[in-house]
């Protein structure tokens, strides 16, 4: 054999080694990656499960900003299907808490409103059978709104708007209602039937969800115009009351707040305005409360004690 033929063999030994070395770290890449895909901690066992939930984690940023979550926006059909995940995402997590942390911050009322009693007592006798409310429970019909298995948000809307009305009327008060039955008036039917009847505030019942997974929870008030001057009610003074009232009653978690300038029904309405999201159908937390015997009733009592509370602000306080 020939120098060159041994310098030959010999190249060609080291291309072998070269190859085979290469192979063993593909390999070796290659079990590792399908160990951390298929045998999670958690059991999730696709590829595809990880991604999403990586997304889920990040996708949650956009909630912290004034961007509303829910499905109202300038649309007129408001369907929403909610698929739930079951895992939790811990980013999520941290997210929904820190949320927590600073719109509680904005969600608090000045010390100098008056508690729910005050109010009621600081009431002039013949005042409430001068006031209007509107109350619009959201979705209905064809439009079953949030859902989860069974429990439909429309159902939950009227349930608690009947009850409120009730209660209001017992007081005195006179009632306007979007629907009192299960149907669907169009948005801007809605915002017209309420601006018709010269309501003196206007209250959105719906319930929240999202398809971000159960780790999201809690109630959150949207209106429109905010920062009247002092002794001017306006869409956020109205909220405030309604927030702390639901949070306080239902103890979901006070998630504030939400300047939302996009809702078709506060747009097209001039009184006081707010829609209130009282708990997340999509969050197991919430949802034990929802489906708890009484839950219409005791949500109906918070948003009647908000309302008292804006009345004497209005009429009273000013
Ligand atoms: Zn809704």
């Amino acid at each position: 054999m020939s120098l060159f033929g041994r310098r030959n063999d010999r190249y060609r030994s080291q291309v072998k080694l070269f190859i085979t070395i290469l192979m063993l770290v593909m390999v070796m890449t290659l079990a590792t990656i399908s160990f951390a895909v298929f045998f999670k901690p958690d059991g999730t066992t696709s590829l595809s499960n990880i991604i999403s939930s990586e997304d889920k984690a990040t996708d949650n940023s956009y909630t912290t900003s004034e961007t509303p979550i829910t499905e109202d926006t300038n649309s007129d059909s408001t369907q929403t299907t909610v698929t739930v995940p079951t895992k939790v995402p811990t980013a999520a997590s941290a997210a929904v808490a820190a949320k927590r942390k600073a719109s509680s911050e904005n969600s608090n009322p000045s010390t100098s409103d008056a508690s729910y009693e005050q109010a009621l007592a600081s009431l002039p006798a013949g005042l409430l059978e001068k006031v209007k409310i509107a109350i619009d429970p959201g979705h209905g019909g064809m439009d079953p709104g949030s859902l989860h298995g069974n429990l439909l948000e429309k159902d939950l809307n009227l349930a608690v708007a009947l009850q409120l009305g009730n209660m209001l009327e017992d007081m005195g008060i006179n009632v306007i209602y979007t629907r009192k039955t299960d149907i669907f008036p169009s948005l801007k039917k809605r915002a017209q039937i309420v601006e018709d009847s010269g309501a003196d505030f206007f209250l959105c019942i719906h319930h929240n969800a999202t398809d971000d997974g159960p780790v999201w929870e809690g109630t959150e008030t949207h209106y429109q115009i905010g920062g009247s001057p002092a002794g001017v009610m306006d869409d956020k003074k109205f909220g405030r009351y309604i927030q702390e009232e639901v949070v306080n009653a239902l103890g979901f978690t006070d998630l504030g707040l939400v300047h939302s300038p996009n809702m078709v029904v506060l747009k097209m309405t001039s009184m006081p305005a707010v829609i209130a999201e009282l708990g997340y159908i999509t969050s197991d937390r919430d949802r034990a409360v929802l489906t708890a015997p009484g839950y219409a009733k005791k949500a109906a009592i918070a948003l009647k004690k908000g309302i008292i509370r804006a009345i004497a602000a209005k009429f009273v306080h000013s």
